[in-house]
């Protein structure tokens, strides 16, 4: 694993598993605020609506005794009373009319005699009275008449302090159903449920439902049902209920209220789905905001990895480089303190290394020209005659032997010289073997300075040397070995005093069909001087022109 790779994974562990762990509480926590705020909201406009009910049933009671203060009517029902005379049902039914005028929301008003009996009304809409109706709270009563859902307010009239019957006073219920028409702030789902109790103690939904517009006075929900928030409304409570169930058992979020002088139950209510949907939307830019983050947290992660691991693989490439061999290291490029040192550290050594090689490369270098000389010198030595510093006479049959098989492949010329001094013997005799060195040494010295570079010459015996000519036409090497004879006579040696005159005599052969050997061509040559010896010395024989008869002669001396 890259060193790149480790320093991603940990800092996506330092940083990411954090912002993970961070943004999962984040999302608890404010799915918890959000449901405080639907609840609070469900709370607030439950009590508004509390207070709208109120006041609305408490302008219903004004009115209601503002009716049974109207003195006509108490009168005319305190002569009933008295006379029983049906002429005056017409005349109170008018005064009924009389007093509905400017209350609009009166449905209808009847009275009844204080033993129950109908006397007059405008509508017909209450017909018979229970004296049950009087008691307490239930002087005013939740009821559906055709379809229509009615506030009905009872009252007692007196006159001259007796009892002279009962108003029932009926007011539109169309103000109850306003309120739980208008969902404002509820939602989607959001619904207002409004019930009595009936005769059981049951919840009885005096309004049509959002999901049940028959329900109004018929559907009930049990008093027994405590996780129903109705039924708790109407024992009282006023309180918040999450995952509660709804008519439909559905789970709903409500808020709770109580009227008690009307006993009537009220609850706000959404359901428990959209509050989830509520939450899952919000949620969802928290989400997308985490994503970001740790989108953002990768790529700050992977640049700081990079930063850091880079002049590491920077160094790496370059020590491998460095052990291949390739000493031309780029500088490493580091942005933090230790990575700049140890680049500089490693370009120090790097730096070394290139110089302590270069300096074993020159020494090995220098080693091997003083070897390549030491071998030269000692080839030079072996190929040369160690007295007069000319060839030897085995490299002179080497070189020979070579030029003779050119000569030949190429149908080329070679001459052939040997040359021998002159009564050397008398030399050392009378001069000393010393004196006769320094001949020896003088006259190669002349010799070799006196041929072309591309002649080769060197020491074969004694006091003999030998001289081949390549490419030699017949005319020019005579010439040449004519100058060489002269040059060694008019050699100047002078030994305490003394003037010594040194001759040579010489026998040449020219390459040809019949001689084309090293060792015949050596033999001719030798041939050659002996009879340069045997007639007068200091001259110059040519094998190839000697006559037939004196080379038969010479053969016989030869074996002789
Ligand atoms: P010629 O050739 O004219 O017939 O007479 P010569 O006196 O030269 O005859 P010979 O070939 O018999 O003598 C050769 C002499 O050369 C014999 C030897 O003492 C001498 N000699 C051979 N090698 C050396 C050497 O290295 N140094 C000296 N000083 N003398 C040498
Ligand atoms: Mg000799
Ligand atoms: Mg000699």
């Amino acid at each position: 694993m890259r060193l790149k790779h480790v320093l991603v994974v940990c800092f996506l562990a330092l940083s990411v598993l954090p912002l993970f762990v961070s943004f999962g509480m984040l999302q608890s926590y404010s799915a918890t605020q959000y449901r405080n705020q639907i609840e609070d909201k469900l709370n607030a406009v439950s009590q508004l609506a509390k207070q709208r009910l109120t006041a609305a049933i408490a302008r219903i009671e004004d009115n209601t005794t503002l009716l049974a203060n109207r003195t006509l009517l108490r009168q005319q029902l305190g002569e009933y009373a008295q006379t029983r005379e049906y002429a005056l049902y017409d005349t109170i039914e008018n005064s009924l009319r009389d007093a509905k005028k400017g209350m609009e929301q009166i449905v209808d008003i009847s009275v009844f005699a204080p033993n129950g009996q109908f006397i007059a009304s405008i509508n017909r809409t209450a017909t018979s009275f229970d004296r049950a109706m009087l008691k307490g709270r239930d002087r005013i009563v939740f009821l559906r008449h055709s379809q229509e859902l009615i506030v009905r307010s009872i009252v007692e009239l007196e006159f001259d302090d007796n009892i002279v019957g009962y108003m029932v006073a009926d007011f539109s219920g169309d103000f109850i159903l306003d309120l739980v028409n208008d969902q404002t702030g509820l939602g989607e789902t959001g619904e207002w449920l409004f019930a009595v109790r009936d005769e059981n103690g049951d919840a009885l939904f005096a309004v049509p439902l959002k999901y049940d517009a028959r329900a109004a006075f018929i559907r009930r929900v049990a008093k027994d049902r405590l996780d129903v928030p109705i039924t708790q409304a109407l024992l009282g409570q006023e309180i918040n209920m999450a995952n509660a169930h709804d008519y439909q058992e559905r789970p709903v979020m409500a808020s709770t209220r109580y009227i008690k002088s009307m006993d009537i139950g009220l609850v706000a209510k959404i359901n428990e789905s959209e509050v989830t949907a509520i939450i899952d939307e919000a949620n969802k830019y928290l989400v997308m905001l985490g994503f970001a983050l740790v989108l953002i947290a990768i790529v700050v992660g992977v640049l700081i990895a990079s930063l850091i691991a880079k002049p590491v693989e920077q160094l790496r490439k370059a020590t491998q480089k460095l052990a291949s061999g390739d000493f031309d290291v780029q500088p490493v490029e580091a942005s933090w303190r230790e990575a700049k040192d140890l680049a500089a550290s490693f370009t120090d050594m790097a730096e070394s290394i290139h110089d302590l090689q270069e300096n074993l490369q020159h020494k090995v270098e220098e080693r091997t020209r003083d070897l390549d000389e030491a071998n030269q010198r000692l080839m030079e030595i072996s190929v040369r005659d160690p007295l007069t510093g000319v060839h030897n006479r085995r490299y002179v049959m080497e070189r020979l032997e070579q030029e003779a098989s050119r000569a030949r492949r190429y149908n080329g010329q070679l001459a052939v010289a040997i040359l021998d001094i002159d009564h050397f013997k008398q030399v050392n005799d009378t001069l000393g073997h010393a004196t006769g060195d320094e001949v020896l040494i003088g006259l190669a010295f002349c010799v070799e300075h006196t041929l072309r570079t591309s002649d080769l010459f060197g020491r074969i015996g004694g006091e003999e040397f030998c001289i081949v000519i390549p490419e030699a036409d017949k005319e020019g090497t005579l010439l040449l070995i004519e100058r060489i004879r002269s040059a060694i006579e008019a050699l100047p040696f002078n030994f305490d005093g003394k003037q010594l005159k040194v001759t040579c005599s010489f026998g040449v052969v020219f390459l040809a069909e019949e001689i084309d050997s090293t060792m015949l061509l050596m033999e001719c040559a030798d041939k050659a001087l002996y009879h340069a010896k045997e007639t007068g010395r200091n001259k110059i024989v040519v094998y190839n022109d000697m006559p037939k008869d004196l080379l038969a002669e010479t053969s016989k001396d030869n074996a002789g």
